[in-house]
């Protein structure tokens, strides 16, 4: 019984009031480096979840999974990819029919509209390439910039940016990352203080911790590694 006690008091997370903020500058980059140090340890070589098998694939899953769970993406994309294998398929489809087939994964209508923009500007204007840069993909379709750099860092390999989903927005402000809500102006403070070959693993180690353990409500700060240097204000510690 005291053993098991014990137990849960060295697991206890540390209470945001005793976690110092640190003052200097290389201070909070060497913090910085040791949250992606253990990130790394957590979640090494971090995959996006979504299904695909070319470029073409996930930008489609991309698009769908605004809004969306990657899961019910997942469920959706296979039958898609079955019944529209090629990018012409797409840029040829009835958009009532598509958006139907999309339907479950939510902003369908909008949804068909950009699949359909997106196949016949790539077939138009990059010979059925999906294009290899932020300033060409921000003109495809339902491509701003959260899709390109999931397809650029993610398919490519090319770190233009960071990736910032809702995940990433409530970690990067509990993690003290930056004080922005604007994801574009969170992807910009990110930028500053993660280093370049982390751009594209590091939104993804944020995104698999935020499902994780740093939930919405109640994240579970008691199983997090990276409670010791973590002073968000809603910390969860029941
Ligand atoms: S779960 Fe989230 S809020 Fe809790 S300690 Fe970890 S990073 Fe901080």
């Amino acid at each position: 019984m005291a053993r098991r006690d014990n137990t849960s008091v060295a697991k206890k997370a540390t209470p945001p009031k005793l976690v110092p903020r640190p003052k200097t500058a290389g201070k909070r980059a060497a913090r910085v480096a040791k949250l992606i140090k253990l990130l790394d340890e957590m979640y090494p070589n971090p995959k996006i979840p979504l299904l695909h098998r070319n470029v073409w694939e996930l930008l489609v899953a991309t698009i769908l999974s605004a809004q969306c769970t990657d899961k019910r993406v997942n469920e959706v994309t296979p039958g898609l990819f079955a019944k529209y294998p090629t990018i012409t398929d797409f840029a040829n489809a009835n958009q009532a029919e598509l958006g139907k087939d999309i339907r479950s994964t939510g902003f369908f209508n909008n949804k068909s509209k950009s699949l359909i923009g997106a196949a016949r500007k790539i077939l138009a204007d990059f010979g059925g390439e999906v294009p290899k840069t932020m300033e060409q993909l921000l003109t495809v379709p339902g491509a701003a910039r959260k899709t390109a750099n999931v397809v650029l860092g993610g398919y490519y390999g090319i770190p233009a940016g960071v990736v910032v989903d809702t995940h990433v927005q409530r970690l990067s402000r509990r993690l003290d990352l930056t004080k922005q809500t604007n994801p574009v102006k969170i992807e910009q403070d990110l930028m500053k203080i993660i280093p370049k070959d982390k751009w594209i693993a590091f939104p993804l180690q944020l995104i698999f911790h935020g499902r994780a353990l740093c939930i919405a409500r109640k994240p579970r700060c008691v199983d997090c590694k990276l409670d010791s240097l973590c002073y968000a204000k809603d910390k969860f510690l029941g």
